[in-house]
């Protein structure tokens, strides 16, 4: 059925790049399941990977394929595996969970300490086949095309950050308007927040959010806060904040600009050490909670969910590219005015 080598996308030197390569077809274990990908999405991570900062030289093995943003159609399974069926499509959780620590045991298997990811410390996704546990599968169902099958695991980011606090008739302020922080304003939006606002200092992501979600937009390098929340009518500030930037100064002005009481996810990674006027998030009584991953596997089956009840997130998809054009989708991901950039690997 499957020739035995295949076409991938590997960090196949410690150093700047990715390379097209011809890799040996993954062998499935007994519960394992062969995916034949259709599409694929570029990550954060994987610009991370490409550009070999400190973070990825301590982190990926060399060599590796990488990629975890994907949805194909399953073309193998192994032989303990009875509840799926060749001819499936699917997505999967990247994140391959241990059964050890007393949080997995739990069944909190998106807080499991010895959590691996496809494409960052496990062969990936980047690739005309992926190995994944069948644990990991989900399927698609039909009204799920590929494309949006393959963004479902930062759709999956954004909706677990944005479900972490009830937003019904909340006003929601979210920090940074790149792909995550768009799909989040659209959820907010989805499941009935009043106000959605949102803020960057990249006008082109800014005009993206508006063509994707029923959001406010606000450029903070050249407009206030204060002045937008008397615009909409607000009058002791926001109820909830989603931080997705990592910017220091954005942290500040969410906080700045919350409800006594208010509640903030944090998904957004600062780089080192920030500094944070704790007084005043203590004064303030607010709420921090830090948010990783998707929660396995509510957090698909709510997106899932919503999505076939009129959520709608593709225009946040921004490029399509041939897989053998790869390097123009890295470039669209490193110009920062790219939503998402999805690869096609069936030509
Ligand atoms: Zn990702």
């Amino acid at each position: 059925m499957t020739s035995n080598r295949m076409k991938a996308l590997c960090k196949s030197e410690p150093r700047e790049g990715l390379w097209m390569v011809r890799a040996p077809v993954p062998e499935i274990g007994p519960d394992d399941v062969l995916i034949r990908i259709n599409k694929t999405g570029i990550c954060g991570t994987d610009i991370h990977i490409w550009n070999w900062d400190d973070w990825a030289s301590r982190t990926v093995p060399v060599p590796l394929i990488t990629g975890h943003e994907f949805a194909g159609e399953i073309v193998e399974i192994g032989r303990n595996v009875t509840d799926l069926e060749i001819g499936q499509r699917c997505s999967g959780e990247g994140h391959l969970i241990g059964k050890h620590s007393r949080q997995s045991r739990a069944g909190k298997f998106h807080l499991d300490p010895e959590t691996r990811g496809i494409g960052v410390n496990e062969q990936g996704a980047f690739a005309e086949y992926l190995c994944l546990p069948a644990f990991n599968v989900v399927p698609l169902p039909d009204e799920i095309d590929d494309e949006i099958g393959a963004i479902l695991d930062p759709l999956g980011n954004a909706v677990h950050t944005a479900l972490s606090f009830d937003l019904i008739g909340e006003d929601v302020l979210i920090t940074g308007a790149g792909p995550i922080g768009i799909m989040a304003a659209a959820v907010a939006r989805h499941v009935g927040a009043r106000n959605v606002v949102i803020t960057d200092i990249n006008q082109a992501r800014l005009d993206l959010a508006t063509r994707v979600a029923d959001v406010v937009p606000v450029n903070v390098a050249r407009e206030d806060l204060k002045g937008i929340e008397k615009r909409l009518g607000m009058k002791e500030g926001f109820d909830v904040g989603l931080e997705m930037s990592g910017s220091q100064v954005a942290l500040d002005q969410m906080v700045e600009n919350l409800v006594m009481g208010g509640r903030i996810a944090l998904l957004g990674i600062p780089p080192g050490k920030s500094p944070v006027d704790w007084s005043r998030i203590v004064f303030k009584a607010i709420t921090i909670k830090g948010v990783y991953g998707r929660e396995i596997f509510e957090t698909w089956y709510k997106m899932i969910a919503m999505l076939q009840n009129g959520l709608d997130v593709r225009n946040v998809i921004t490029h399509r590219f041939d897989v053998d054009d790869f390097q123009a989708g890295f470039a669209a991901m490193k110009s920062g005015e790219a939503g998402k950039v999805v690869l096609n690997w069936t030509s």
